[in-house]
């Protein structure tokens, strides 16, 4: 049976305040296990906020090593961390953040045959990668281990995410049939912040029960003249991936 600390009821005081969230929610999220792939831009977001949220036990998945070029949006990282392991970075600073928490880094880049292996124990599956053909592995794991998957993806000052529940919602080759052409996008580091915080909120929500999540809903933010908007996802009946 799960407990909280003394510590724990100081630590999350101003959301176990939250009315309707208490106590019981504080508890939901100290037990869960996520796994977040990748430590870029939205990994950054995803990580500190639960993290800081309390999720008991965070496990990152990333195989590269930090590039200058990452640090207009990878605020895990400092200029000293050039060259050194995204993964045990991260988890480096996340202890600083929050020592009382299970975090593990694995260096691994992701793959079909390894990701099986990868989410072992986790109950919930961030998508923070920057490709689709990963996605593609995290969303048909996703779905054969049957662990709900938190979607980002950013371009420029656009973001989108939604939140995929296996045999519930319609996947992400359901949204996404075929790769997108172009892979490597440019990308304001604020708004990889934004959307990072929104898939954080959706795990929190997740776990707690609190609200309604991003189910066949694709949320599409333009940042630079704020518009938003809900798109209606419908599955594919035909879908390779989701076919049940
Ligand atoms: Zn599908």
């Amino acid at each position: 049976m799960i407990s909280l600390t003394e510590k724990d009821m100081l630590r999350y005081k101003r959301q176990i305040d939250i009315p309707g969230f208490g106590i019981r929610a504080q508890k939901r999220l100290k037990r869960a296990q996520v796994t977040v792939a990748g430590a870029g831009g939205l990994g950054s977001a995803v990580l500190t906020y639960l993290a800081a949220a309390g999720i008991g036990n965070i496990t990152i998945i990333d195989s590269d090593k930090v590039e200058l070029s990452n640090l207009n949006r990878q605020t895990l990282y400092q200029n000293k961390d050039t060259n050194k392991s995204k993964a045990q970075r991260a988890v480096n600073t996340l202890k600083q953040l929050n020592p009382d928490i299970e975090i593990h880094g694995i260096e691994a880049q992701i793959n079909k045959d390894n990701i099986e292996g990868l989410l072992k124990g986790a109950k919930a599956l961030v998508d923070c990668v920057d490709n689709f053909h990963t996605r593609y592995v995290l969303n048909n794991a996703a779905l054969k281990q049957d662990i709900p998957l938190f979607h980002g993806a950013c371009y420029g000052f656009e973001g989108r995410a939604t939140t995929i529940v296996p045999k519930k919602t319609a996947c992400l080759r359901c949204m996404v049939p075929v790769t997108p052409r172009k892979e490597v996008y440019p990308i304001i580091g604020s708004v990889a912040g934004t959307i990072g915080t929104i898939q954080a909120t959706e795990v929190i929500k997740y776990f707690t029960g609190a609200g309604s999540l991003l189910l066949n809903k694709l949320l599409v933010l333009d940042s630079l003249f704020w518009r938003s908007e809900l798109v209606d996802i419908e599955r594919n009946p035909g879908c390779p991936d989701c076919r049940r």
